[in-house]
């Protein structure tokens, strides 16, 4: 029991570690993502926004590369309106230019001719021949210059120029169309971080040649990115990192930046991406942020739910385990005594049998005939009385022994002892204390102890050999107890040859009538009966009853021998009736094992017609130990048997508890005194002698005759006649013999 529960408490134990080190694992891998993540975060905010402003950057030269080229070759398409102006009147160029400015396609236009005359559509005439824009355009160039004054007008202009072509490909002039500033709005510009205000396009020489309105760095059309930057590399530097293509961290007036440069198509000029470096990581930190929310959510959710699933299922373990304790309780304890059960002592036998040094005796104790307590008690009284024998035990037994109930009053005790006298001692004291206990009915204990010499025995064997030893001393009508002995393994081979032959026997009619004459102790010793004894005659030897009848007690098959036999004896009668003799009553004995059946007087009855022989030819004999049994049905059966003409006598009368004052309720014929009370010692004889005197006494009066069985000696049968018994039967007269040579005693003389 304290085992059992020092095992329950701790497989909880086991539980709660188990749960512990999951809850320690999961908020350790929840610590180890969390920290992960914000050390990786910064290096990834800076990895992914160098990739992103240079990416972005990229995108945006290409569209501002494609936009000039755009510009220039709407441009080109303009000039070969003027294919065949070289020599033409300024009106006619005016025109030109105003259709052309109609077109909206530049905000203004002029056209210069070879001499660097520039003429504008209103008829305004300005020399340009000092400007890049002519120089380079009347040498084929096509060239942009952003954010340049313009000669017509106040404010800076982008303008485009290309060379204008006659009709034999000689350049004759150059056309530029003006536009108002490149902005943010004009190009298909990749946002970073959001906005577009990071965007810077520098000439070769690092100078900015446009700049976002609300430049975050603070930068400027004309300011030298590198005066304002932190880099003392200089251009290399610059052309270096636009070589490769690389985004670079540098401080851009005093604040931190990631810049991007981009060559653009078709120029020499390169796209700067300046991002402050906050700019980026609030916006990219604001998406980490926004990923770490989902992902602390989605772990959060996770967690709660396995923390839910945990304690649900820790719940259900709980219950699950409450339920197994349960049931593991009722495997581990006797339900009725309370005490550990047979499971436990079963699984706890091995490792008592590890004591090598410890000598162990297993007992196995049973109530006879529990059945008839329970009958009487109740179920609640048996069980009372099961409590007060474990109690008992309990008590007399060391406190290192144990002991179980395996079912119904069946116990087994494992009991260490040094000295036999331990065993015997223990035993004896189980037994008075059954003796004294405050029971209400009459009640026994039979016991069997077996010596266990070998170690490996297993508890079966010990079982069964205690078992063997236990039954052999069942039915002795006072507790009592047996030692094993391989004898008994013997009887058992002995019970199971029996069994396996005993139907074949009777088949084959190998049971034998031998009959036992009866004498009168009255008128001259006269021949007056007989008793039937079965003997049994296999394979050419003659077998006692003690050896198989007590067998065939346990296995019933008395009761189709008892009616093989009485119907032999009906036989006998019928032969003998028919050769003309005078017929004596012949008793048959009849297992007691009868009573239970409800035909069992007329299954005799039925024999004796069909055979035509009166039932006032036979005696059924049942030994008083049948009264034990059930008296009541005894009783009646009795009544039965006597009303359909039977004789009836009470066989071994003596030896049972059976009273006297039973006799005048039993409608009995013949009183059998057993023959224990003639082998008494001498001093004895005297009691015994006044005992029998009583008997016959009292049966007489009550119209019974005695037959005194077991007469060997002269004396005891003068003894018996003197003290007025009937009949007498035994070795003296006659030992019991073959049908034969009774028949010869009986009617030849
Ligand atoms: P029982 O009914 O008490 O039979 C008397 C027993 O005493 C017989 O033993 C008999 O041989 C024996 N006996 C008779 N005179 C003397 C004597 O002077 N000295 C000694 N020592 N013994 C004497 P048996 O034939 O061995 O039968 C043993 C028991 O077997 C019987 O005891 C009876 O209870 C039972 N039995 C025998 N045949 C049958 C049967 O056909 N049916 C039933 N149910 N039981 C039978
Ligand atoms: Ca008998
Ligand atoms: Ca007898």
């Amino acid at each position: 029991m304290k085992k059992f529960r020092q095992s329950y408490s701790s497989q909880i134990k086991t539980h709660i570690i188990i749960t512990a080190i999951i809850a320690v694992l999961i908020i350790g891998i929840l610590i180890t993502i969390a920290v992960g993540y914000r050390t990786r975060s910064t290096e990834t905010i800076i990895n992914v926004s160098t990739a992103v402003s240079m990416s972005s950057a990229k995108g945006t030269a290409n569209a501002i590369g494609s936009y000039f080229e755009r510009r220039i070759s709407i441009l080109t398409n303009l000039s070969y309106l003027f294919c065949s102006c070289e020599n033409a009147e300024e009106e006619e160029i005016e025109k030109i230019l105003n259709y052309c400015y109609n077109m909206n396609l530049f905000d203004d236009i002029a056209y210069i001719n070879k001499e660097g005359i520039a003429y504008h559509r209103d008829g305004r005439v300005k020399n340009v021949s000092h400007r890049a824009l002519f120089r380079q355009g009347i040498i084929g160039e096509k060239t942009t210059f952003l954010n340049i004054d313009n000669e017509f007008d106040s404010g800076n202009y982008d303008i485009y120029s290309v060379p204008v072509y006659n009709e034999n490909d000689e350049i004759i002039a150059v056309l530029s169309g003006m536009d108002t500033p490149l902005s943010v709005e004009g190009v298909d510009y990749v946002e970073i971080a959001g906005n577009a205000d990071c965007y810077y396009l520098v000439d070769e020489r690092g100078t900015i040649l446009m700049a976002p309105e609300n430049s975050p760095v603070r930068l400027r059309v004309g300011d030298d990115i590198f005066a304002k930057t932190g880099d003392t590399k200089g251009l290399d530097y610059y052309l270096n990192i636009r070589e490769a293509s690389q985004s670079v961290v540098t401080d851009v007036n005093g604040e931190a930046c990631i810049i991007s440069c981009v060559s653009i198509p078709g120029s020499v000029w390169s796209l700067l991406a300046v991002t402050p470096y906050d700019v980026l990581k609030s916006y990219l930190g604001g998406m980490f942020v926004i990923t770490l929310w989902v992902v602390i959510i989605t772990i959060a959710v996770i967690a709660i739910l396995t923390a839910v699933l945990i304690i649900r299922m820790l719940g259900l373990s709980k219950h699950f385990s409450g339920y197994v304790a349960e049931n593991k309780k009722s495997y581990y304890v006797d339900e009725i005594t309370k005490y550990p059960s047979w499971n436990s002592f079963r699984e706890h036998y091995p490792d008592f049998m590890k004591n090598t040094g410890t000598s162990y005796a297993l007992i196995s104790l049973d109530i006879d005939k529990f059945k008839t307590i329970n009958d009487s008690l109740g179920y609640e009284g048996g069980n009372e009385v099961l409590r007060q024998l474990a109690d008992i035990i309990s008590r007399n037994i060391n406190k290192t022994d144990m002991f179980a109930r395996n079912s119904g009053d069946l116990f087994y005790i494992l009991f260490a002892y040094d000295n036999i006298s331990d065993v015997r001692n223990a035993v004896s004291n189980i037994i008075n204390d059954v003796d004294y206990m405050d029971k209400t009915v009459k009640m026994y204990v039979c016991m069997g102890v077996y010596l266990i010499i070998d170690h490996n025995t297993t508890v079966e064997t010990a079982v069964g050999r205690a078992n063997l030893a236990r039954r052999s001393v069942k039915d002795q009508k006072q507790s009592s107890f047996a030692f094993f002995d391989n004898a008994m393994i013997e009887r058992i081979r002995d019970e199971r040859s029996i069994e396996s032959i005993m139907e074949e026997a009777l088949i084959k009619k190998e049971f034998k009538v031998y009959l036992q004459p009866k004498y009168s102790l009255e008128d001259g010793n006269e021949l007056v009966g007989a008793e039937a004894l079965v003997r049994w005659l296999h394979d050419g030897t003659l077998i006692t009853p003690n050896r198989f009848i007590p067998v065939f007690e346990k296995n019933g098959f008395i009761v189709q021998l008892d009616y093989y036999m009485f119907e032999e004896v009906c036989k006998l009668q019928k032969k003998w009736f028919e050769m003309g003799h005078r017929p004596k009553v012949v008793s048959v004995n009849m297992s007691r094992l009868h009573l239970r059946s409800k035909h069992f007087v007329e299954d005799l009855v039925a024999i004796c017609n069909k055979y035509d022989i009166a039932t006032k030819y036979f005696e059924i004999e049942i030994t008083e130990s049948a009264a034990y049994e059930n008296l009541d049905i005894l009783l009646s059966v009795f009544e039965k048997i006597k009303n359909v003409g039977f004789h009836v006598s009470i066989d071994d009368f003596g030896t049972g508890y059976s009273s006297l004052n039973m006799l005048k309720d039993l409608k009995v014929d013949v009183l059998k005194i057993d023959r224990s009370f003639l082998t008494e010692s001498a001093d004895e004889n005297e009691n015994a002698s006044r005992i029998i005197a009583c008997v016959v006494a009292l049966a007489s009066s009550l119209n019974i005759s005695t037959i005194c069985e077991g007469i060997e000696t002269k004396e005891q049968a003068d003894l018996l006649k003197k003290l007025g018994c009937n009949m007498a039967q035994g070795y003296f007269f006659a030992r019991p013999m073959p049908v034969a040579d009774f028949e010869k005693l009986a009617y030849e003389n």
